[in-house]
């Protein structure tokens, strides 16, 4: 039987022993960010995938994430701790609705959110995530439309920010950023009135009106590191909380609430699934693996690399 000390313990040593590195988004259990090598959002973990000398890649994430590294190191053993760790946004756009929905408007550039299987990556010109979206979207002629997929909050807000008409949005959207609840995120702003509220682009737009500041989880961490307030309300996934308290353990940092609070729909249940105990079984048998078949991955590659050329 392993406690947790044993555990992290067992995983340091497999990780030397096998020559793997974990990669873990900031949105996993607090006891899996620890044991990571990198910790990072989307667009980090995607850069460290292609840069990593490791033969193993252990990605404590959701299940795209490990399609992406992957994908851009198809020589590499990718491993991701529980196939079950889907993501309700990826999965409110399927390529055969969306390859449809291209067909129907020829002429598009499609830009892509990183959070998509390799088949949506496949039909897409260039991914984006939410860090870079807005210069992803800037690096199109003005005059060239778009299709935007699948997060509709994230469309709607770089379409405000970059004042773009001609841009077709897909209407999907992740259960987690969708649930938060105006109404007790301004209780608690009147509760704590110099608290700022920093609020995540996959938000609704209700929500992001009443923000302080906008941005990715990266983007929120950053912010609230130069900023000299000393309280905020943080509406995105809680595991980035974790990672705040670490740097800042003189500031306070509130989750903002959804609107159900018993439901717990602030955290990412699939992120969750990601438990200590998975990533040692998961590094000492070496399974689950990710395979991506070669032609799909060839496809879903060029659209990542036009994102990682423009992250440069
Ligand atoms: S927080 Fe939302 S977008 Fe992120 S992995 Fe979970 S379901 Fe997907």
């Amino acid at each position: 039987m392993h406690n947790t000390s044993n555990l992290r313990e067992e995983i340091l040593r497999l990780k030397r022993e096998k020559n793997a590195v974990i990669l873990a988004h900031y949105y996993t259990l607090p006891e899996v960010q620890q044991v990571a090598d990198f910790l990072g959002d989307s667009l980090a973990l995607s850069i460290e995938a292609q840069r990593t000398e490791a033969d193993i890649i252990l990605f404590a994430g959701v299940h795209f994430m490990g399609e992406t590294a992957k994908i851009l190191s198809p020589g590499k053993k990718v491993l991701i701790p529980d196939l079950n760790a889907g993501c309700s946004l990826a999965d409110s756009c399927k390529p055969a609705d969306f390859k449809k929905f291209i067909d129907e408007h020829p002429g598009h550039t499609v830009i892509s959110y990183v959070n998509t299987s390799a088949g949506i990556k496949a039909l897409t010109d260039i991914v984006c995530t939410s860090s870079n979206a807005v210069r992803v979207l800037e690096s199109v002629p003005r005059e060239q439309p778009v299709i935007f997929g699948p997060d509709r909050n994230l469309g709607h807000y770089i379409r405000q920010v970059t004042g773009r008409d001609n841009m077709l949005i897909w209407d999907g959207a992740c259960h987690v950023h969708e649930e938060f609840s105006l109404e007790k995120i301004l209780e608690l702003k009147e509760s704590h009135p110099g608290a700022k509220i920093l609020v995540h682009p996959e938000c609704k737009k209700p929500i992001r009106l009443v923000a302080d500041y906008i941005g990715s989880t990266a983007g929120i961490l950053n912010f609230s590191r130069t900023d000299p307030s000393d309280t905020y309300i943080v509406a995105t996934e809680s595991g980035i909380l974790h990672q705040m308290r670490l740097a800042m353990p003189q500031k306070t940092f509130i989750a903002a609430p959804p609107l159900d609070s018993t439901c717990g729909c602030n955290d990412c249940a699939f992120m969750k699934l990601i438990s200590l105990k998975k990533v040692y079984l998961t590094l000492k048998y070496e399974v689950p693996e990710i395979e991506v078949e070669e032609e799909l991955r060839k496809k879903a590659e060029r659209s990542i690399r036009r994102m990682l050329e423009l992250s440069k």
